[in-house]
């Protein structure tokens, strides 16, 4: 977006090749709205439609259409193709290298010790704490969540059971969610409390553990072998930022952490983007604060509608009076899908 307003932006990012990433890879449909308008088609590198819910808890599964189609996509994929797109709309490209800390949002230290000086400083660090600009440390911390992926390899049985479908299986302290990507391979995502992993003695025990409660999900990890984990700690879900300074724009999960199970993280990250870039092409560095505010504002019904669904999915007495209700009123699924979206 800066780019294509003949701005000359430089993008840094400390990874130098494509790898993948602890998320579900789900795309809900105002992610692909956001691609549209950038240009960037989704369908072109592989991903797969998704046009249905399910969810798996013990004792039953409850399963809806979407109210628009989704897609899979791995994140080993989609982050390539939009760093090209940034190169392709006029960005400077620099990876392999990170940025180790700022000087209020016009200065940065790289780590090779080269500054660099900007108009503004657009922060997409996800967790990670840029010394200078870490969120507050009351909230770091506040709400310990462990997140994991893995791939399972392509099979037969495993494509004929996720054909269209995002698959989330509930439990007490987490879900499991599992999608078709681009491959043909499956993404399995876990997001946990610590407190739980910790109980299970780590990801193996904890996958022993989830195989026994939920036979479904047993089955799929059966039907197909896996690859090592990824994992990622301290997200702090229902995170939102209120306050900037001139000239600092928060994106992604640096501006709002929404439950993972809600799917909707990669779309805030993208309209974060797209909206500050909007700003600070009308308003320059003094547009931060105006963004914030609203983007603050935006968030705060799909963070917390999603906040209170994930309390009762990983409580075993909320969660069972939820999914009876779902298999009662099956239209309450999509709904629930529906008021999670940040751009719905
Ligand atoms: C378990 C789990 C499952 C999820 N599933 C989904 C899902 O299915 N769908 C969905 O929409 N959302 C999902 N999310 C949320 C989603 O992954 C995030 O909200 C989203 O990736 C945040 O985007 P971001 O741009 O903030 O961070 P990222 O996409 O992580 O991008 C941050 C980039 O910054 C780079 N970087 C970090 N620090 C530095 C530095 N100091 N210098 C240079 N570069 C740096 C990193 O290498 C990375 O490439 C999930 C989250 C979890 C935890």
């Amino acid at each position: 977006m800066l780019g294509r307003a003949g701005l000359a932006p430089e993008f840094i990012e400390r990874t130098n090749g494509p790898r993948d990433v602890v998320c579900g890879g789900f795309l809900g449909w105002d992610a692909l709205a956001v691609l549209d308008r950038l240009g960037v088609d989704p369908w072109g590198l592989g991903a797969r439609p998704i046009e249905r819910l399910r969810l798996v808890s013990a004792e039953r599964t409850v399963e809806g259409r979407l109210p628009h189609c989704a897609a899979g996509l791995s994140r080993r994929t989609f982050d390539e193709a939009l760093i090209e797109a940034a190169a392709g709309a006029g960005a400077v490209v620099r990876r392999g290298i990170a940025v180790r800390a700022a000087e209020g949002s016009r200065r940065v230290r790289l780590d090779s010790g080269e500054e660099v000086e900007a108009d503004a400083l657009f922060l997409a660090t996800r967790k990670h704490e840029l010394r200078g600009l870490a969120r507050p440390r009351e909230v770091i911390g506040a709400d310990p969540v462990v997140g994991f992926r893995t791939a399972l390899a392509p099979a037969p049985a495993l494509r004929e059971a996720l054909d269209g479908v995002i698959e989330l299986h509930l439990f007490d302290g987490g879900y499991a969610g599992l999608l078709l990507q681009d491959d043909g391979s499956a993404n399995l995502c876990v997001s946990v409390a610590r407190e739980r992993l910790n109980g299970a003695r780590g990801i193996e025990g904890l996958v022993t553990q989830l195989s026994d409660e939920l036979p479904i999900l047993a089955r799929r990890l059966n039907d197909s072998a896996r690859s090592g984990w990824e994992a990622i700690a301290g997200i702090l879900y229902g995170w939102r930022a209120r306050g900037t300074e001139p000239g600092l724009f928060r994106l992604g999960d640096q501006v709002a952490v929404i439950a993972s199970l809600a799917g909707d993280g990669i779309a805030i990250a993208l309209s974060s983007g797209v909206e500050a870039a909007a700003a600070f092409v009308r308003d320059g560095p003094e547009g931060a604060q105006a963004y914030q505010t609203s983007f603050f504002r935006r968030a705060a019904r799909a963070l917390a509608i999603s906040s209170a669904l994930r309390s009762g999915a990983e409580n075993g007495k909320a969660r069972r009076s939820m999914m009876r209700l779902l298999s009662l009123v099956p239209f309450l699924a999509p709904l629930a899908a529906r008021v999670t979206r940040l751009g719905d």
